[in-house]
Order: structure tokens, then C-alpha cells, then sequence
């Protein structure tokens, strides 16, 4: 069976650094926001290009914490994507604002800039798009409207660590970003784990005090905060893994160009870009009217494939007190379409043809 994810062979390749990184916290004893914690959120600052990173416990706190400490709350209308995992609009939720969902661009899948300019009004607070799938929003338009009309930028960069557009890394550009190293991420540790990154001093602050129970000094609290601290052992995972995230990123681009260049005469939409941004590719997602063929031959012949997602966040029953009858027809027709292959940095060339052959013989032959 080809996995959508091979998280076994990865570890393999990583396993000396690793297994010394995760024994020297066991001799250290230190484990809770320890040594690793504070060099990794050093080194993820110096790759991200930003002043500040935080360590949290999951991606979805991660989103959490940006949003309070960057002052979204009661009463507030952020705008965000309905084409994402659920805990986007979880987070949003989380701090009492009201999570209101655009129609999304076909080739990218991301927040459609201009559905973002028509969806303000007076109680849009900030502005959540997610770099879906590693590929990164049109973030030279997205902050300039952000500018223009006062609002918060707060990215979903869950799935797209390492992807940059105009040289500047996804995460950079808002007030600050929330980032997850869930183990099948393209940054991924060996349990939960997330992160905030943020140039503002004072969301920092904030956010360093709500991850460790509203606290600066010891038995001392100012606010009510959480238990939500990256783990010790995961951040030593991730020192290891960070050192090679470029090398993974580029192993996943050469993944996804050879599926799109043997894709390429088939009556299916491959993945697109348009040369300023940089996709790292979490997933490789393609558009075909015959999915569930295409998708039915794959799993006979021994490999996975899977739909993220198949029912849009604005169709959720969570969310019909504020979705009731919105219609938002491209979402709709991409969820109704899409599917995702496997990619991972170490999928090779002789699979990646046998998978396409499946897919050529599912749709030709
Ligand atoms: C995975 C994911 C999250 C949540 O991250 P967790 O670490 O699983 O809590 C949030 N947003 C998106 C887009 C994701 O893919």
C-alpha cells in the first residue's frame, strides 16, 4: 500500500539526531518549557523572518492564542475561508467572534481577496485566511486591504511552513500567525504541538502569559490563561526537523511537478502556481469530475488517496446559526471535485508513474 503519509521512513532517516535530541531531555529532567523550547522558538523566529515565536501545545491553540492576544473578541465578524480543517473557525469561536466565511479562488483554493473587500462591515475585526494545502494566500493583496481598512491579519499557516511569496515567508506578514506540528504536517513532531509567530512585542507578551496560566513570574497570574505549552521532547524533534525543512519543502515541489508533468493531458485540474509564491505542497490536490472512479481504481490497485474536504465549513451543522442558506458555489463545486495523492519528501519517481498510470487507465482506458 502506497500511504497518503510515510512518517516511518522519515524517522528512519532522521534517527541518530533524533533519538540523541529526545535522550538528552530524558537525562536533562527538564520538561516543561526546558532548553529546547526556547532554542527552537529562537530558531523558527531567525527561519520565519519574524521578532517573536511561541510555542504551544496544538495548531488549533496556536490560532486561539493569536486571535485573543491579538485582540479579537465578543461581538467581532472575522473573515476566513470555508474551505479549511475545522479548527480555523474553532478558534475563532473560541475567543466569541463570529466566523464569517467567503467564496474562495478556483485555481488556488485559497480566500478570494475581492469576496474578502465585499464581506466588511462594521464589526469585521480581522481577517483569517489559511494558506491551504502549502499554498501561500495572495498576501500582497490580502495586507494591503488589511491596511486600508484597519483590520487584523491573522494567518492559518497549519500547512504551509517554509511556503513564501515575493521571498517573505507565510506567517510574516500579519499581526501574527498560528502555525501546527501535528505529526502529518509538512513540519510535523511525534504528537501535538503548535506555534505563534508574531513581530509585535506585546501579542508576545500576551501570548507567552495565556500558554502558561495568564503568568509572567512564577505563582504570580495577571489573567486567566491555559495549560498550553509546546512539549520539551516534541521541540527537540523539531530542532532536528527544522534543520532539513527546506530539503523536505523541495523534495515535496519535485513530488508535485512530476505529477502535474505526467498529469498533464488528462481532463483533471493539477495544482497551480503562479511563479511569485512559494508552494511547499501538504498536500497535492487536483480537481476531476470522475473522483470517485478515479479514486476507487487507486485503492484496488494498493494506494491511498483521500478528499480534504469533502463538506465546506459553511454546510457544517455547527455552523447553520450563521451560515443559513449561504451559498458559496465555488467552495461548493471544489469540495464536490477534489482529491488529494500521496506526497511525501521521500515518495519516489517509479511510484509516483505507477500512481499516475492507475489514474490514466482509470480515466482513458
Ligand atoms: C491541522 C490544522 C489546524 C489545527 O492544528 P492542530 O495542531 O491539529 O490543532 C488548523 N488549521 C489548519 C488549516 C490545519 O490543517
Amino acid at each position: 500500500m502506497i500511504p497518503m503519509v510515510d512518517l516511518k521512513t522519515q524517522y528512519l532517516r532522521l534517527k541518530d539526531e533524533i533519538d540523541r535530541g529526545v535522550a538528552e531531555v530524558l537525562e536533562n529532567t527538564a520538561f516543561i518549557l526546558g532548553p529546547n523550547v526556547k532554542a527552537f522558538e529562537e530558531e523558527a523566529a531567525a527561519y520565519l523572518g519574524v521578532k517573536h515565536t511561541i510555542g504551544c501545545a496544538s495548531g488549533t491553540d496556536a490560532l486561539h492564542l493569536a486571535l485573543l492576544a491579538s485582540g479579537v473578541g465578543p461581538g467581532d465578524e472575522v473573515i476566513t475561508s470555508p474551505f479549511t480543517f475545522i479548527a480555523t473557525a474553532e478558534a475563532i469561536r473560541y475567543v466569541g467572534a463570529t466566523p464569517v466565511f467567503v467564496d474562495i479562488d478556483p485555481k488556488t483554493f485559497n480566500i478570494d481577496p475581492e469576496a474578502i473587500d465585499a464581506a466588511i462591515t462594521d464589526k469585521t475585526r480581522s481577517v483569517m485566511p489559511v494558506h491551504l494545502f502549502g499554498q501561500p494566500v495572495d498576501m500582497v493583496r490580502i495586507s494591503a486591504l488589511c491596511d486600508a481598512r484597519g483590520l487584523l491579519l491573522i494567518e492559518d499557516c497549519a500547512q504551509s511552513f517554509g511556503a513564501s511569496i515575493n521571498g517573505r515567508q507565510s506567517g510574516s506578514l500579519g499581526i501574527s500567525a498560528g502555525y501546527s506540528f501535528f505529526p502529518s504536517k509538512n513540519l510535523g513532531c511525534y504528537g501535538d504541538g503548535g506555534l505563534v509567530a508574531t513581530s509585535s512585542d506585546e501579542v508576545a507578551a500576551k501570548v507567552r502569559m495565556l500558554r502558561n496560566h495568564g503568568s509572567e513570574i512564577r505563582y504570580y497570574h495577571d489573567v486567566i490563561g491555559y495549560n498550553s505549552r509546546l512539549d520539551e521532547i516534541q521541540a527537540a524533534i523539531l530542532r532536528v526537523k527544522l534543520r532539513y525543512i527546506d530539503e523536505f519543502n523541495r523534495e515535496r515541489r519535485r513530488v508535485a511537478h512530476s505529477y502535474s508533468r505526467l498529469m498533464a493531458d488528462l481532463p483533471v485540474q493539477t495544482p497551480f502556481e503562479d511563479g511569485l509564491g512559494v508552494h511547499v505542497y501538504h498536500q497535492y490536490t487536483l480537481l476531476c469530475d470522475r473522483r470517485e472512479a478515479v479514486m476507487d481504481a487507486l485503492q484496488k490497485a494498493g494506494i491511498s488517496s483521500a478528499v480534504y474536504y469533502p463538506v465546506p465549513l459553511h454546510q457544517q451543522n455547527v455552523f447553520a446559526d450563521v451560515c443559513a442558506g449561504l451559498s458559496l458555489p465555488v467552495t461548493e463545486s471544489v469540495a464536490a471535485r477534489c482529491f488529494s495523492l500521496p506526497i511525501y519528501p521521500e515518495l519516489e519517481e517509479a511510484d509516483i508513474r505507477r500512481i499516475v498510470e492507475v489514474i490514466h487507465a482509470a480515466l482513458n482506458g
